[in-house]
């Protein structure tokens, strides 16, 4: 057995992350319950959503003999992190292609990056908008690679976040009424969605400006189901990656308090929305709400270098 295949099968005998119960005055008045489901510790690397998005995509790369993986993102992306730590991790070869010049000196995700040896290439903010001619252009040789989009969403990135489902299912040994978790495209969510087939509520708090994501959504669900889940666009702080001082403390007072930490970019969106919405009694009384920390926090100290160590650890 290779290398690759051995850590793999290594994966899916891991233990499932931990859930945590969050305890406040807040909840106690609302007669509610906060669990936390902590995917942000499945891993020191290859944890959150990132993870559970990649799983079956790696199976399948490796399924089609494929000698290196090709993804897509931000500067700061926690999916070219997990792609980068993956292919170190079981030993395949991957090229990123990042969004915007290359800045010098590197952010901490680049040279992240860089020390699990993925070729990155550095591409305008417009070229990277039109991806397919863009690999024309970079002139790599691709017959080998297995291409993953941006955020790495797609049907094999749902179906391992449909796997939340009954591991947590298998933990509780109860199904929480309400599952909510931060969107971004939205697969995540999707996924969730899938999985949960109409026995729970999800909630999906946007943390970026778009209308359409809703329909979206819908569009990645292979049977139309519209009762089951919501979507809350209050919360995004004015667009992706958009934050105040307001949500900045929040997060540092949410760490303070319960020992959790947050970034500002998705997790400290979906409980400062979830909060708000506890507040303003959204959930009715004796509620269970679940909620999934899909990880993220490597980009804390790259946001702290770039705008002034705001966020506390
Ligand atoms: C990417 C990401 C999300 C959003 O996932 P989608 O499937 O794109 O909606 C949520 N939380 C964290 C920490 C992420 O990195």
């Amino acid at each position: 057995m290779s290398f690759f295949m051995r850590e793999l099968s290594f994966f899916n005998t891991s233990s499932p992350s931990p859930i945590q119960e969050i305890q406040s005055p807040l909840l106690k008045e609302r007669k509610l319950r906060l669990l936390v489901k902590r995917d942000d510790l499945l891993d020191k690397s290859l944890s959150g959503n990132k993870w559970r998005k990649l799983k079956y995509n790696l199976h399948e790369a490796f399924n089609q003999q494929k000698k290196c993986l090709l993804t897509f993102g931000g500067a700061y992306s926690n999916h070219l992190y997990a792609t980068a730590a993956a292919g170190q991790r079981f030993g395949i070869p991957t090229i990123g292609i990042v969004r915007g010049e290359a800045v010098e000196p590197p952010n901490p995700t680049i040279r992240f990056l860089r020390a699990c040896q993925m070729k990155l290439h550095f591409v305008s903010r417009h070229a990277y908008r039109q991806k397919t001619d863009l690999l024309d252009q970079l002139d790599l040789d691709l017959t080998d690679c297995y291409i993953l989009p941006e955020g790495g969403s797609n049907p094999l990135a749902m179906k391992g976040c449909t796997e939340l489902v009954e591991e947590t299912r298998e933990q509780l040994a109860f199904v929480p009424e309400v599952w909510a978790l931060a969107c971004g495209t939205g697969a995540t969510l999707a996924g969730l969605i899938e999985g949960l087939g109409g026995t729970a509520q999800a909630l999906g708090i946007a943390v970026l400006r778009d209308a359409s994501l809703g329909e979206r959504i819908q569009s990645l669900l292979s049977r139309p189901l519209t009762d089951n889940w919501s979507l809350c666009l209050d919360y995004h702080f004015g667009g992706y990656a958009r934050f105040d001082e307001e949500l900045i403390q929040w997060i540092n007072d949410f760490r303070r308090q319960f020992g959790i930490p947050l970034e500002p970019l998705y997790t400290g969106k979906l409980f400062f929305g979830l909060f708000d919405l506890i507040q303003q009694g959204y959930f009715p009384v004796g509620t269970t709400i679940l909620a999934v920390h899909t990880g993220g926090l490597q980009g804390i100290i790259g946001f702290n270098e770039r705008f002034g160590p705001l966020i506390e650890n």
